[in-house]
């Protein structure tokens, strides 16, 4: 439920609207916004008497949020949330951030190579998996906490910001106190304890779409974040399961605008899972550009061939050469432009 104060609501008038709902037993959220200000009253059990807030001195409305996700509605909060990350780089805004670099740390050599080598092309936020959630227990399974320390090496090299994943509630302050973002995979989308873990974590989310899950499903896990407090979150689509076989998942494009209207929160797009196959890539992320996607997340890797892990849906770094001139031309098409990297480090 959202109490909206009137234009002008006093601080006294929306401190009183805060009692009372703390008096009734919920928590309140006030949200100060540049038109007016509204009060978030969480944890409605379908008991609340909105009576008891309609009367309240400089209230305007009491509106019942119909989504089963409340903080992440469009409801909730009408202005699109633009998570601010150091360095001047956003996401969320008209500014459209690539995301690039390999599926996996695999040493100090091979990340600085392709942090240097996705900057240079125009890349602002460095990936890279220290911690892998592999099918196989077999396959790689990443290097582990020592990849952080390189991710870090590789930032103070060239200025990049660093997204990596987390895969467990125990871990996941290893990756916080080191990642500029905190990556939440599509295996671990429904993985509540982690989802409450990263609330807490003090650092921007990542939340990439479960490989079977809807939209709806997507929006209350990221509701699990904010429920903590946590509201910097980037949802990411990354393809979905299907019958089909020509690809590795269903790269949904349509998710882009749908959750766009659902929800204040940004979502970025990640077509080489959403693919699978390094050709596919850069028709699959002029495309999200043009869906309106708030940034790309592409696997690059100085030499595919040999990745640990990936390397089929890897960029080749003269094809995402390319795949940046693109989409830069497509961002301006629709009144964007790509973010450029600042000029700091090497
Ligand atoms: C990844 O980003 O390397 C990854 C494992 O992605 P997803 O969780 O989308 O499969
Ligand atoms: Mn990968």
């Amino acid at each position: 439920m959202l109490i909206v104060m009137r234009h002008g609501a006093t601080d006294q008038e929306v401190q009183r609207v805060v009692r009372v709902i703390e008096e009734m037993g919920y928590q309140a959220r006030p949200m100060p916004g540049s038109q007016r200000t509204a009060v978030g009253l969480v944890g409605n059990d379908g008991r609340v008497d909105a009576s008891r807030l309609e009367g309240l001195p400089g209230v305007q409305d009491v509106i019942h949020v119909s989504k089963p996700y409340k903080q992440v509605s469009r409801e909730w909060k009408g202005e699109p949330t633009v998570v601010a990350l150091p360095g001047g780089v956003a996401i969320g805004g008209v500014e459209v951030a690539v995301i690039a670099g390999p599926c996996s740390v695999e040493s100090e050599k091979q990340i600085v190579e392709a942090a240097r080598l996705v900057k240079d092309a125009g890349a602002v936020i460095l990936r890279g998996g220290a911690f892998k959630p592999r099918s196989s227990p077999y396959s790689f399974q990443g290097l582990g906490r020592p990849a952080l320390r390189l991710l870090a090496k590789a930032r103070e090299e060239t200025g990049l910001l660093i997204c990596t994943e987390a895969m467990d509630a125990e871990t996941v302050q290893w990756v916080a106190e080191m990642a500029d973002i905190v990556q939440i995979g599509a295996r671990n989308m429904q993985n509540y304890s982690l989802l409450k873990a990263a609330g807490r974590c003090g650092k921007p989310v990542l939340l990439k779409r479960g490989i079977a899950a809807t939209i709806t499903e997507l929006l209350l896990s990221a509701e699990y974040v904010l429920a903590e407090g946590n509201h910097q979150v980037i949802l990411c689509e990354r393809g979905v399961r299907s019958f089909d076989t020509e690809t590795r998942n269903l790269f949904d494009l349509t998710a882009i605008p749908v959750v766009h209207k659902l929800s204040h929160l940004p979502i970025i797009a990640d077509p080489s899972h959403g693919t699978g196959l390094r050709e596919k890539v850069i028709p699959m992320a002029r495309a999200a550009v043009a869906a309106g996607a708030d940034g790309i997340m592409v696997e690059v890797h100085p030499n595919p061939e040999a990745a640990l892990s990936d390397g089929a849906q890897s960029l080749f770094p003269d094809q995402f050469a390319q795949l940046m001139r693109e989409v830069r031309v497509i961002a301006e098409v629709i009144g964007r432009r790509v973010a450029e990297p600042a000029s700091v480090g090497a």
